[in-house]
């Protein structure tokens, strides 16, 4: 099969020919229809400290994909050939104290798809049942592998009530973008966008945004005092992951307000506590992939309401032979989605 595999430690990626996986007893194997490209792929393309601190080679990365269930291991049951499914990336052991309590996604022992184990910028894939979602008839294979990203978008919503508050989402990268379109559904009276690129900051004014901020124009939080009158916004959605960023995003939150931290910083984060959270009060939340399966029953219910569409978030498709050209758009970040179809 066709496959793009990581097996230099130097920037880039090699496509090559690799025999069909063989699957395990609890494993599918299935035919992969599309893969997006996210942050992760970026860094093992890149070979960053990220990458080659966690990544043995040769590995066959990609991990946000649908495909179509071709054989199923001997103990699957609830998986038959002919299905499609999205992958849910996290890998959970099922034995910890974490996946024993209804918090499998984030097991102690977890593994990750593209990362640890093999995974889907390839013809074919192993998929682990257990990390397998049916996707609905109604939603698209292009749809199917944008669930784990929008997944942790919606994930991130759901810490709190944004029915009728104020709601800022810092970064409109495609999570970004997919957490200010749950606040948006889930009733939020406005929602702000901010971000230093001016495509992405289009994208999320076409995708239902209402007001965009660049940084780069203004003062974030003249901004948010104008629109609050001083108040502060109710809802504070990090996702930047810039050291920088932290605390002006914490700064624009309200007292009493709840603040919700997505973006991962490449080092320990200066923050002042004592201001942006203790004397506000704030409440903090951690968030990281999706909850097993309650955000991939949200997120896919969100999406077969009709009153959502999250495909133009996926602005360009590529063939896996293309995928230089593919890396360097995801790295400018003037894209949406970029997908690989197979
Ligand atoms: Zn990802
Ligand atoms: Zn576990």
């Amino acid at each position: 099969m066709r496959a793009l595999i990581k097996d230099k430690p130097v920037r880039g990626a090699t496509l090559t020919d690799l025999p069909l996986p063989e699957i395990g007893e609890e494993d599918l194997l299935v035919r992969v229809q599309a893969a997006a490209i996210c942050g992760t792929d970026i860094h093992i393309y890149q070979w960053n400290d990220y990458a080659s601190s966690r990544i043995r080679l040769p590995l066959l990365f990609g991990h946000e994909y649908a495909a179509e269930v071709v054989e199923v291991g001997k103990r699957v049951k609830n998986f038959r050939k002919g299905d499609r499914v999205a992958a849910e990336t996290h890998v959970p052991c099922g034995h910890c104290f974490q996946c024993t309590t209804g918090l499998q996604h984030i097991c102690r022992d977890m593994k990750i798809l593209g990362v640890h184990l093999d995974g889907a910028f390839a013809e074919y894939s192993v998929l682990p049942a257990v990390c397998a979602w049916k996707l609905d008839p109604a939603i698209s294979s292009e749809i199917g592998a944008t669930l784990e990203p929008f997944g942790i978008g919606v994930h991130a919503l759901s810490k709190t009530k944004p029915a009728g508050k104020k709601v800022i989402v810092f970064g409109c990268g495609p999570i970004g973008i997919y957490a200010q379109m749950a606040a948006r559904f889930s009733g939020a009276e406005v929602v702000i966008g901010v971000d230093v690129s001016g495509e992405r900051l289009a994208m999320a004014r076409k995708m239902g945004t209402d007001i965009v901020l660049n940084p780069k124009e203004m003062t974030v939080q003249d901004e948010v005092d104008r629109i609050t009158h001083g108040a502060g916004m109710d809802i504070v959605v990090e996702l930047t992951g810039n050291r920088g960023v932290v605390n002006d995003a914490a700064k624009t939150l309200r007292r009493g307000g709840e603040m919700v931290l997505v973006g991962l910083y490449s080092g320990p984060v200066e923050i002042d506590l004592v201001n942006n959270v203790i004397y506000k009060e704030a409440t903090v939340y951690g968030v990281t992939g999706r909850i097993m399966w309650e955000t991939w029953w949200t997120a896919q219910s969100m999406l077969l309401t009709g009153r959502m569409d999250i495909s133009p978030v996926i602005t360009h498709r590529f063939d896996l032979a293309n995928y230089d050209q593919a890396f360097v758009l995801a790295e400018s970040a003037a894209s949406g989605k970029i997908l690989f179809t197979i």
